[in-house]
């Protein structure tokens, strides 16, 4: 369907951030008029002259933000159009020009005396930076000399290139065959061996598995060496910044405290029985002799799906977040009334579904919506990245409105696990109860055990590389094969090519970055469980939390809603809920029988 046939209510309205293109071109040729810093260089150490800077930043980064949010929603809306492509890069231009006026600006500021740092961080007339500041001071011991930090940013452009090298291994070098699927020959794609997975007759999956990782069997020499110098990278880096170690930078770099770190391991270990229990309790219901690898995405229960048109998905994940509260539900259909959302594919729309916004103007979602189960959650979900996006913009100001990645999937969490509940509660349908049931184990299976198992890997990788040991493709591949053997216990057969599997994870190319995928399930699931049983009150914490953004470390927003990852409890109630909800599954699945 071409764009021009979906009805405007179920287009996103982009009229809210510019009113046309022409007013798009006259605010970037203002702004790029105005790109200009190095007047402030060298006088940092006046107060006047860095709150000065701070207002110019501010202003030049939000205004630069709006043109380019305009400029990729329009993208992303038709893929075809040039227009907006070549408004991408005149924006990323601006960008760089931008980037290269303020390089003065840390080093600058990291070179002032300690005593003028912390003072400016308990003055009010610094209020919205205070937590910005308190991050310079503390970095400053891992900051090097004049000199060698030009050298350090004159290397970061060449040690920056193994993910391009893996991006293009993985997905213009690997040698995929055609493999069979529906009956049918197909060529083999990273889409497809999702879809045979899932779906995939066992012969079709074992086919398909074994014929995958031998594509990357045939490239592991060069991918051993491209994943090996990215985690030589991570050690130079920490050498010469003179960090504990690679973890130890990476949790730095996030102001998470190590022991948060630690204790996700520690619990997943603990509750690692669990899962080898659902991996057993598959195998019975499948009535498997040998269970692989390639059985593990195939649904226990039959395709239950909710096939809801637009209209009645959204109003359901309206109800569903009831306990969320009128005013959450008031902003919802907000976002439904004042077009947000952009509703169904269209010819040339980008595919997926993401949620954007700007400082100042309402949050966005880009949808390509069908009716299905998977959808109907995309909505919960992606709706909870912009609500959380909404009340931070609302509440704070524009320097600490942009919450980070070890909190920006809590939200989004919390609203798929809320609808889940009220629709295992709302329905009489065993089969649409147990498919439920089994969605929420797979949630915890590949958000918490999965991205934990990744985040394992990484770590122990980095130690052998800190401790001089060369990462050979037989260590790389030992070490995955035992961490999943670990993970997944007796119930599954370790084939062979399963030892591959850390090769095809482009996610190892930002280290250490899947933990918060973990910790964000478990965050969510204790808000969950918090509101379940206080109500009100713990709304409100949680609304304190949405409203934080940045303002101060990460882990310090959290225990605003309730959850201290200093502490075992959320790592426990998570734990708990992972068991009773195996318990509930494996309890309907008898009462079958
Ligand atoms: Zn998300």
């Amino acid at each position: 369907m071409e764009r021009n046939q979906i009805a405007q209510k179920h287009q996103w309205n982009v009229q809210d951030i510019f009113t046309d293109d022409e007013a798009w071109e006259t605010e970037f040729s203002a702004l790029q008029a105005s790109c200009s810093f190095t007047q402030y260089k060298g006088k940092l150490s006046e107060k006047p002259v860095l709150l000065d800077f701070f207002e110019k930043d501010a202003n030049f980064s939000l205004r630069a933000e709006k043109l380019y949010l305009y400029a990729s929603m329009r993208h992303d809306e038709d893929v075809r159009v040039d227009k907006y492509l070549s408004y991408l890069s005149q924006i990323q231009l601006l960008f760089t020009e931008y980037a290269s006026q303020i390089s003065f600006f840390e080093p600058e500021l990291l070179s002032l005396p300690e005593a003028t740092l912390q003072a400016w961080i308990k003055d009010k007339d610094f209020a919205d930076y205070d937590y910005f500041l308190r991050r310079m001071s503390e970095q400053k011991s891992h900051v090097l000399s004049e000199n060698e930090e030009k050298i350090l940013a004159l290397a970061s452009q060449p040690l920056g290139g193994f993910h391009d090298v893996f991006s293009m291994l993985d997905n213009a070098d690997l040698p995929l065959p055609m493999v069979k699927f529906n009956g049918e020959k197909t060529q083999l794609t990273h889409a497809t061996y999702g879809l045979i997975m899932h779906s995939g007759t066992r012969k079709e999956r074992k086919a398909c598995f074994q014929a995958y990782y031998k594509a990357y069997e045939s490239l592991l020499n060069t991918i051993t060496a491209t994943y090996t110098g990215n985690v030589q990278k991570d050690v130079f880096y920490k050498t010469a910044r003179g960090y504990e170690s690679c973890l130890a930078m990476a949790l730095f770099g996030e102001d998470v405290p190590p022991a948060v770190y630690n204790r996700l391991i520690q619990s997943v270990h603990k509750a690692l029985p669990a899962l080898h229990k659902y991996i057993r309790i598959r195998k019975d219901i499948l009535k498997l002799k040998q269970q692989h690898m390639y059985d593990l995405s195939l649904p226990l229960v039959e395709e239950a799906d909710v096939k809801l048109p637009y209209e009645e998905a959204y109003q359901k994940v309206v109800e569903g977040l009831a306990p969320l509260g009128e005013e959450y539900q008031a902003l919802l259909r907000r976002a439904y009334n004042e077009r947000w959302i952009d509703v169904y594919e269209n010819t040339g729309k980008r595919s997926g579904a993401y949620s954007t916004g700007v400082y100042g103007t309402h949050p966005y979602v880009l949808l390509n919506y069908q009716p299905t189960t998977h959808e109907l959650f995309t909505i919960a979900h992606e709706m909870g990245h912009s609500i959380h996006t909404y009340f931070s913009n609302a509440a704070q100001p524009y320097a600490k409105s942009s919450y980070t990645i070890f909190l920006a999937e809590i939200a989004s969490t919390v609203n798929e696990v809320l609808l889940l509940k009220y629709m295992y509660k709302t329905t009489q349908d065993t089969k649409l109860k147990k498919f439920l049931l089994n969605y929420y184990i797979d949630m915890f299976r590949t958000t918490l055990f999965r991205q934990t198992q990744f985040s394992e890997f990484e770590e122990i990788v980095h130690q052998k590389a800190e401790q001089g040991q060369p990462l050979t493709k037989e260590l790389l591949c030992d070490t995955y094969h035992a961490l999943n053997k670990r993970y997944y216990g007796r119930g599954i057969t370790h084939d062979r090519e399963i030892s591959y599997e850390w090769a095809r994870i482009p996610h190892f190319y930002r280290s250490f970055y899947v933990y918060k995928y973990a910790t964000g399930i478990i965050s969510a699931v204790s808000i969950v469980k918090r509101i379940e049983s206080e109500g009100t009150p713990a709304v409100q914490d949680y609304f304190n939390f949405l409203r934080s953004g940045n303002k101060t470390c990460p882990v310090d927003i959290l225990k605003q809603a309730g959850v201290d990852l200093t502490t075992p409890q959320p790592f426990d109630t998570a734990m708990e809920e992972f068991k009773n909800t195996l318990a509930e599954f494996e309890a309907l699945t008898k009462e079958e029988k």
